[in-house]
Protein backbone atom coordinates (compact mmCIF):
# COMPACT_ATOMS: atom_id res chain seq x y z
CA UNK A 1 0.00 0.00 0.00
CA UNK A 2 1.25 3.30 -1.45
CA UNK A 3 1.34 5.92 1.64
CA UNK A 4 -1.20 8.27 0.70
CA UNK A 5 -0.09 11.07 3.10
CA UNK A 6 2.84 11.73 1.62
CA UNK A 7 2.90 15.02 -0.75
CA UNK A 8 5.52 13.22 -3.50
CA UNK A 9 3.59 9.92 -3.65
CA UNK A 10 0.19 12.01 -4.19
CA UNK A 11 2.05 14.37 -7.03
CA UNK A 12 3.76 10.80 -8.32
CA UNK A 13 0.24 9.25 -8.42
CA UNK A 14 -1.38 12.44 -9.76
CA UNK A 15 1.21 13.47 -12.39
CA UNK A 16 1.34 9.67 -14.18
CA UNK A 17 -2.39 10.28 -14.06
CA UNK A 18 -2.59 13.53 -15.82
CA UNK A 19 -4.59 14.97 -12.64
CA UNK A 20 -4.85 18.32 -11.38
CA UNK A 21 -6.78 19.87 -8.86
CA UNK A 22 -10.03 21.28 -9.59
CA UNK A 23 -10.67 24.48 -7.18
CA UNK A 24 -14.12 24.24 -8.04
CA UNK A 25 -14.87 20.74 -6.63
CA UNK A 26 -13.47 21.40 -3.69
CA UNK A 27 -10.25 19.43 -4.13
CA UNK A 28 -8.06 19.60 -0.86
CA UNK A 29 -6.58 16.72 0.34
CA UNK A 30 -5.56 15.31 3.26
CA UNK A 31 -1.76 15.09 3.91
CA UNK A 32 -1.23 14.99 7.53
CA UNK A 33 -1.52 11.17 8.90
CA UNK A 34 -2.98 11.42 12.39
CA UNK A 35 -6.21 12.84 10.79
CA UNK A 36 -7.41 10.00 9.19
CA UNK A 37 -7.39 6.97 11.58
CA UNK A 38 -9.20 10.00 13.94
CA UNK A 39 -12.06 10.54 11.87
CA UNK A 40 -12.61 6.49 10.94
CA UNK A 41 -12.51 5.42 14.79
CA UNK A 42 -14.27 8.39 16.01
CA UNK A 43 -16.58 8.22 12.96
CA UNK A 44 -17.21 4.48 13.91
CA UNK A 45 -15.65 2.11 11.37
CA UNK A 46 -15.56 -0.89 12.82
CA UNK A 47 -16.66 -4.62 12.27
CA UNK A 48 -20.48 -4.55 11.82
CA UNK A 49 -20.08 -0.90 10.54
CA UNK A 50 -20.86 0.27 6.77
CA UNK A 51 -19.62 3.09 6.38
CA UNK A 52 -20.59 5.99 3.30
CA UNK A 53 -18.15 8.84 2.15
CA UNK A 54 -18.85 11.30 0.81
CA UNK A 55 -15.96 12.61 -2.12
CA UNK A 56 -13.03 9.97 -1.04
CA UNK A 57 -10.53 11.84 -3.83
CA UNK A 58 -7.25 9.87 -4.01
CA UNK A 59 -8.23 7.21 -1.20
CA UNK A 60 -6.86 8.32 2.08
CA UNK A 61 -9.78 8.64 4.43
CA UNK A 62 -11.56 5.24 2.82
CA UNK A 63 -8.02 3.86 3.24
CA UNK A 64 -8.91 3.94 7.16
CA UNK A 65 -12.31 3.12 6.36
CA UNK A 66 -12.26 0.01 4.92
CA UNK A 67 -9.06 -1.17 7.38
CA UNK A 68 -11.53 -1.06 10.07
CA UNK A 69 -15.33 -1.36 8.70
CA UNK A 70 -17.78 -4.30 7.27
CA UNK A 71 -18.42 -2.41 3.86
CA UNK A 72 -17.63 0.97 2.42
CA UNK A 73 -19.41 2.99 -0.31
CA UNK A 74 -17.39 5.71 -1.42
CA UNK A 75 -19.33 8.38 -3.63
CA UNK A 76 -17.07 10.63 -6.04
CA UNK A 77 -18.55 13.30 -8.44
CA UNK A 78 -14.89 13.54 -10.31
CA UNK A 79 -14.32 10.58 -12.76
CA UNK A 80 -11.09 11.26 -13.19
CA UNK A 81 -10.31 10.28 -9.98
CA UNK A 82 -11.99 6.38 -10.81
CA UNK A 83 -9.24 4.98 -12.17
CA UNK A 84 -6.82 6.61 -9.67
CA UNK A 85 -8.97 5.07 -6.30
CA UNK A 86 -8.56 1.67 -9.20
CA UNK A 87 -4.88 1.52 -8.55
CA UNK A 88 -4.59 3.18 -4.32
CA UNK A 89 -7.28 1.02 -2.86
CA UNK A 90 -6.91 -2.37 -5.12
CA UNK A 91 -5.98 -3.99 -2.06
CA UNK A 92 -9.39 -3.20 -0.37
CA UNK A 93 -12.30 -6.16 -1.31
CA UNK A 94 -14.97 -4.19 0.94
CA UNK A 95 -15.22 -1.25 -1.22
CA UNK A 96 -17.55 0.15 -3.75
CA UNK A 97 -16.74 3.49 -5.36
CA UNK A 98 -19.72 5.16 -6.99
CA UNK A 99 -19.22 7.76 -9.74
CA UNK A 100 -21.87 10.41 -9.09
CA UNK A 101 -22.84 13.62 -7.46
CA UNK A 102 -24.35 12.57 -3.95
CA UNK A 103 -26.96 15.31 -3.82
CA UNK A 104 -28.59 12.98 -6.61
CA UNK A 105 -28.40 10.14 -5.03
CA UNK A 106 -31.23 8.20 -3.38
CA UNK A 107 -29.32 7.38 -0.78
CA UNK A 108 -32.31 5.45 1.17
CA UNK A 109 -32.00 2.80 -1.60
CA UNK A 110 -28.06 3.01 -1.57
CA UNK A 111 -27.85 2.01 2.14
CA UNK A 112 -30.85 -0.72 1.19
CA UNK A 113 -28.93 -2.21 -2.10
CA UNK A 114 -25.09 -2.10 -0.21
CA UNK A 115 -25.25 -1.61 3.63
CA UNK A 116 -28.00 -3.66 4.57
CA UNK A 117 -28.09 -5.31 8.29
CA UNK A 118 -24.82 -3.18 9.07
CA UNK A 119 -24.86 -0.37 11.74
CA UNK A 120 -24.50 2.40 9.18
CA UNK A 121 -22.52 5.72 9.54
CA UNK A 122 -21.41 8.66 7.43
CA UNK A 123 -17.85 9.77 7.42
CA UNK A 124 -16.11 12.27 5.17
CA UNK A 125 -14.05 15.31 4.22
CA UNK A 126 -16.65 17.22 2.91
CA UNK A 127 -16.39 19.93 -0.29
CA UNK A 128 -16.87 23.20 1.28
CA UNK A 129 -18.87 24.88 -1.41
CA UNK A 130 -21.57 22.52 -1.13
CA UNK A 131 -21.35 21.63 2.47
CA UNK A 132 -24.91 22.80 3.91
CA UNK A 133 -26.83 21.47 1.20
CA UNK A 134 -25.36 17.96 1.82
CA UNK A 135 -25.36 17.86 5.36
CA UNK A 136 -28.86 18.78 5.34
CA UNK A 137 -29.73 16.44 2.41
CA UNK A 138 -27.97 13.81 4.77
CA UNK A 139 -30.60 14.76 7.86
CA UNK A 140 -33.81 15.74 5.67
CA UNK A 141 -33.67 12.11 3.73
CA UNK A 142 -34.27 10.33 7.28
CA UNK A 143 -31.94 7.84 6.27
CA UNK A 144 -30.98 4.99 8.92
CA UNK A 145 -27.68 6.26 10.11
CA UNK A 146 -26.16 6.57 13.37
CA UNK A 147 -24.02 9.65 12.49
CA UNK A 148 -22.38 11.82 10.45
CA UNK A 149 -18.75 12.58 10.99
CA UNK A 150 -17.25 15.10 9.28
CA UNK A 151 -14.10 17.86 7.96
CA UNK A 152 -16.35 21.12 7.69
CA UNK A 153 -14.61 24.77 7.79
CA UNK A 154 -13.96 25.77 11.10
CA UNK A 155 -16.23 28.75 10.19
CA UNK A 156 -19.49 26.33 9.21
CA UNK A 157 -18.29 24.07 12.81
CA UNK A 158 -19.14 26.95 14.83
CA UNK A 159 -22.28 27.76 12.73
CA UNK A 160 -23.20 23.90 12.51
CA UNK A 161 -22.59 23.21 16.73
CA UNK A 162 -24.00 26.31 17.85
CA UNK A 163 -26.36 26.28 20.91
CA UNK A 164 -29.61 27.74 19.56
CA UNK A 165 -30.22 30.72 21.35
CA UNK A 166 -26.68 31.86 20.91
CA UNK A 167 -25.65 34.45 17.62
CA UNK A 168 -23.51 32.05 15.83
CA UNK A 169 -27.32 29.85 15.35
CA UNK A 170 -29.24 30.28 11.69
CA UNK A 171 -31.78 28.16 10.29
CA UNK A 172 -29.17 24.98 9.61
CA UNK A 173 -28.05 25.48 13.14
CA UNK A 174 -31.93 24.85 14.04
CA UNK A 175 -32.13 21.76 10.99
CA UNK A 176 -29.07 20.19 12.82
CA UNK A 177 -30.34 20.28 16.42
CA UNK A 178 -34.02 19.11 15.02
CA UNK A 179 -32.13 16.13 13.70
CA UNK A 180 -28.89 15.34 16.12
CA UNK A 181 -27.03 15.92 18.47
CA UNK A 182 -23.82 18.14 17.12
CA UNK A 183 -20.26 18.20 18.70
CA UNK A 184 -16.91 19.91 17.50
CA UNK A 185 -14.37 16.80 17.46
CA UNK A 186 -11.05 18.12 16.77
CA UNK A 187 -9.72 21.24 14.76
CA UNK A 188 -7.23 20.85 11.69
CA UNK A 189 -4.57 23.38 10.71
CA UNK A 190 -5.14 24.50 6.69
CA UNK A 191 -1.13 23.27 6.46
CA UNK A 192 -2.75 19.40 6.40
CA UNK A 193 -4.18 19.63 2.97
CA UNK A 194 -2.94 19.68 0.01
CA UNK A 195 -3.07 22.43 -1.60
CA UNK A 196 -3.50 24.36 1.47
CA UNK A 197 -7.09 26.08 1.79
CA UNK A 198 -7.46 29.64 2.49
CA UNK A 199 -9.24 28.64 5.78
CA UNK A 200 -8.96 26.60 8.93
CA UNK A 201 -10.74 23.24 9.25
CA UNK A 202 -12.63 21.16 12.30
CA UNK A 203 -14.00 17.65 12.77
CA UNK A 204 -17.87 17.24 13.68
CA UNK A 205 -19.94 14.83 14.61
CA UNK A 206 -24.07 15.11 13.89
CA UNK A 207 -24.94 11.69 16.37
CA UNK A 208 -28.45 11.33 14.42
CA UNK A 209 -31.06 11.70 17.20
CA UNK A 210 -33.88 8.56 17.45
CA UNK A 211 -36.95 11.12 17.71
CA UNK A 212 -37.10 14.77 16.51
CA UNK A 213 -38.84 17.23 18.37
CA UNK A 214 -42.70 17.53 17.87
CA UNK A 215 -43.04 20.15 16.19
CA UNK A 216 -46.37 19.14 14.53
CA UNK A 217 -46.30 20.02 10.44
CA UNK A 218 -42.65 19.66 9.92
CA UNK A 219 -42.79 20.97 6.59
CA UNK A 220 -44.09 24.07 7.31
CA UNK A 221 -41.62 23.99 10.50
CA UNK A 222 -39.11 24.39 8.78
CA UNK A 223 -40.64 27.03 6.18
CA UNK A 224 -41.33 29.27 9.60
CA UNK A 225 -37.44 28.96 10.22
CA UNK A 226 -36.09 29.57 7.49
CA UNK A 227 -38.46 32.69 6.82
CA UNK A 228 -37.56 34.20 10.43
CA UNK A 229 -33.88 33.50 10.00
CA UNK A 230 -34.00 35.41 6.92
CA UNK A 231 -35.23 38.19 8.84
CA UNK A 232 -33.08 37.19 12.16
CA UNK A 233 -31.59 40.62 13.42
CA UNK A 234 -35.39 41.93 13.34
CA UNK A 235 -37.59 41.07 16.34
CA UNK A 236 -39.72 37.74 15.78
CA UNK A 237 -43.06 39.79 15.58
CA UNK A 238 -41.55 41.72 12.39
CA UNK A 239 -39.85 38.63 11.35
CA UNK A 240 -43.30 36.19 11.33
CA UNK A 241 -44.88 39.14 9.89
CA UNK A 242 -43.05 40.13 7.17
CA UNK A 243 -41.58 36.28 6.35
CA UNK A 244 -45.18 34.68 6.63
CA UNK A 245 -47.27 37.19 4.75
CA UNK A 246 -49.32 37.80 7.62
CA UNK A 247 -50.54 41.06 9.63
CA UNK A 248 -49.04 42.00 12.98
CA UNK A 249 -51.77 41.64 14.81
CA UNK A 250 -52.57 38.00 13.51
CA UNK A 251 -47.99 37.61 14.42
CA UNK A 252 -49.10 39.02 17.57
CA UNK A 253 -51.40 36.52 18.33
CA UNK A 254 -49.56 33.72 17.42
CA UNK A 255 -46.23 34.39 19.52
CA UNK A 256 -49.12 35.19 22.60
CA UNK A 257 -50.41 31.85 21.88
CA UNK A 258 -46.40 30.21 21.90
CA UNK A 259 -45.70 32.25 24.98
CA UNK A 260 -42.66 34.00 23.14
CA UNK A 261 -41.82 37.56 23.88
CA UNK A 262 -42.37 39.44 20.72
CA UNK A 263 -39.40 41.43 21.16
CA UNK A 264 -37.09 38.68 21.22
CA UNK A 265 -34.61 37.97 17.39
CA UNK A 266 -35.47 35.05 16.17
CA UNK A 267 -31.73 33.57 16.54
CA UNK A 268 -32.76 33.72 20.70
CA UNK A 269 -35.35 31.06 20.40
CA UNK A 270 -34.42 27.66 21.65
CA UNK A 271 -36.39 24.67 20.03
CA UNK A 272 -39.19 24.15 22.50
CA UNK A 273 -40.24 28.20 21.66
CA UNK A 274 -39.49 27.42 17.78
CA UNK A 275 -41.45 23.89 17.92
CA UNK A 276 -44.45 26.08 20.14
CA UNK A 277 -44.10 29.01 17.16
CA UNK A 278 -44.94 26.69 15.19
CA UNK A 279 -47.98 24.82 16.56
CA UNK A 280 -49.37 27.89 17.76
CA UNK A 281 -49.02 28.98 13.85
CA UNK A 282 -50.81 26.23 12.72
CA UNK A 283 -53.50 27.17 15.54
CA UNK A 284 -53.98 30.53 14.68
CA UNK A 285 -53.66 30.93 10.86
CA UNK A 286 -53.70 27.51 9.25
CA UNK A 287 -56.67 26.09 11.24
N1 LIG B 1 -11.44 12.52 1.06
C1 LIG B 1 -10.34 13.14 0.35
C2 LIG B 1 -9.31 13.62 1.34
O1 LIG B 1 -9.66 13.79 2.51
O2 LIG B 1 -8.15 13.82 0.95
C3 LIG B 1 -10.80 14.29 -0.56
C4 LIG B 1 -11.61 15.36 0.11
S1 LIG B 1 -11.87 16.78 -0.88
C5 LIG B 1 -12.03 18.02 0.35
C6 LIG B 1 -13.57 16.67 -1.44
C7 LIG B 1 -13.84 15.56 -2.47
O3 LIG B 1 -15.24 15.62 -2.81
C8 LIG B 1 -13.11 15.72 -3.80
O4 LIG B 1 -12.58 14.47 -4.17
C9 LIG B 1 -14.20 16.14 -4.81
O5 LIG B 1 -13.95 15.73 -6.13
C10 LIG B 1 -15.43 15.45 -4.22
N2 LIG B 1 -16.72 16.07 -4.57
C11 LIG B 1 -16.98 17.37 -4.86
N3 LIG B 1 -18.29 17.58 -5.08
C12 LIG B 1 -18.89 16.36 -4.94
C13 LIG B 1 -20.25 15.91 -5.07
N4 LIG B 1 -21.24 16.76 -5.37
N5 LIG B 1 -20.52 14.58 -4.88
C14 LIG B 1 -19.52 13.71 -4.57
N6 LIG B 1 -18.20 14.09 -4.43
C15 LIG B 1 -17.90 15.39 -4.62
Amino acid sequence: MQNLHDPAVIKDILSRHGFTFSKKLGQNFLINPTVCPRIAELGGAREGSGIIEIGPGIGVLTNELCKRAEKVVAIELDSRLIPILGETLSEHKNLKVINADVLGLDLKKLVDDELKGLEVSVCANLPYYITSPIIMKLLQDRLPIKAITTMVQREAAQRLCAPLGSRESGAVTVAVEFYSEAEKLFDVSRGSFMPSPQVDSSVIRLAIRENTPDVGDEALFFRIVRGIFTLRRKTVLNALSGSMGIDKPAALRVLERAGIEPTLRPEELDMQSLAALCRAYVEECAG
